[in-house]
């Protein structure tokens, strides 16, 4: 076993067969490079390919590669944190397994932690996604900021590090569905980002559908703040203030001219508008219901069926 690692590489896997060699070819020169002792820890978030297979065989190589096998598929978000609690790095850095980022940015990283900056994140230069997903990053990126009040320029890029102390207070959440890089920022005290490079997909698909894409950002908006709440019920009290302004009117005016029937279309549009603001409130309140609902429970958030590589 080698001695206490300085920095942890962690890297989340889910059917990467095809990138799994790529990355450790171009990730491992770059750690021995830095030439100070380190960790990669994978997580196998329940692949149905060879990932695991990949990853076994790299544990039993080499020595700084440990593997946290999950049961099943618990998230990308829920395989980060666990290789959090198993990490011993004084840094960790988080990186995607799909060579979307480039590990040879991971000095740059080290430099910035090492300058005193507690989270280190990440800017992707000239992004190399559908331009679907980047329109849909710049919306979240702006909303998200102004309902948390933090600042953070890119939610989405995975590349980012951590000192020792932010990874302490992450291990000590034990919320259910989360945001790593908005977990981590409520933590952080001297934040700073870099711009590093980003490149396509080397292998496979994404594994986000439209649908986990919006689940995962329901997920960074309601687990940070309840400002969605508060928005509701201030448009709800808005909104009752001037039907009530209208019925006057319609009062007035049914004494005035008389009863009125050519505006039914009008009062039809009107009130399909409250209803729908009704029914997108109601899903707002079950969203945080329904995440109260899993906190209560509290379930294993993960299921870990075996280790590889920690000396066990
Ligand atoms: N991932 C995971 N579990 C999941 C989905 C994704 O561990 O349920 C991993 C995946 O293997 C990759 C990273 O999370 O290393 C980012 O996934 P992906 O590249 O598909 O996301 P995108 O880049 O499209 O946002
Ligand atoms: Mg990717």
């Amino acid at each position: 076993m080698p001695g206490k690692p300085y920095i942890s590489i962690i890297i989340p896997v889910y059917n990467e067969e095809g990138n799994l060699q790529p990355l450790f070819d171009r990730l491992y020169p770059v750690m021995q490079k830095i030439g100070k002792p380190f960790e990669i820890i994978f997580t196998d978030d329940g692949s149905r390919d060879r990932s695991l297979d990949i990853l076994k065989r790299l544990a039993e190589a080499y020595p700084e590669i440990k593997v946290v096998e999950f049961n099943g598929n618990f998230g990308q978000h829920m395989a980060i944190l666990a290789a959090f609690e198993m990490s011993g790095g004084d840094i960790v850095i988080t990186l995607d397994a799909d060579l979307q980022n480039p590990p040879e940015e991971i000095p740059k990283l080290v430099s910035e932690v090492e300058k005193g900056h507690d989270v280190v994140g990440t800017v992707r230069q000239n992004r190399q996604d559908t331009l679907f997903r980047r329109l849909a990053s710049r919306i979240v990126n702006i909303t998200t900021n102004k309902m948390t009040g933090m600042r953070m320029s890119d939610y989405g890029c995975m590349l980012r590090a951590y000192h020792r102390d932010v990874i302490d207070n992450i291990n000590c959440c034990q919320e259910t569905t989360t945001f790593i890089p908005a977990l981590a920022q409520t933590f952080a005290s001297n934040p700073s980002e870099v711009e590093v490079a980003h490149a396509e997909r080397a292998e496979g698909e994404s594994k986000y559908s439209l649908y986990r894409l919006v689940r995962l950002n329901f997920d960074l908006m309601t687990g940070f703040s309840v400002v969605p709440l508060q928005l509701f019920a201030l448009m709800g009290i808005v909104t009752s203030l001037f039907s009530v302004l209208f019925a006057l009117l319609l009062l007035v005016r049914r004494f005035i001219i008389g009863a009125e029937v050519e505006g039914v279309f009008t009062l039809f549009a009107i009130l399909f508008f409250f209803i729908g603001i009704i029914i997108f409130g109601i899903g707002l309140v079950g969203e945080y219901v329904g995440r109260i609902y899993q906190e209560v429970r509290r379930r294993p958030r993960y299921v870990v069926r075996r280790t590889h590589g920690f000396g066990e």
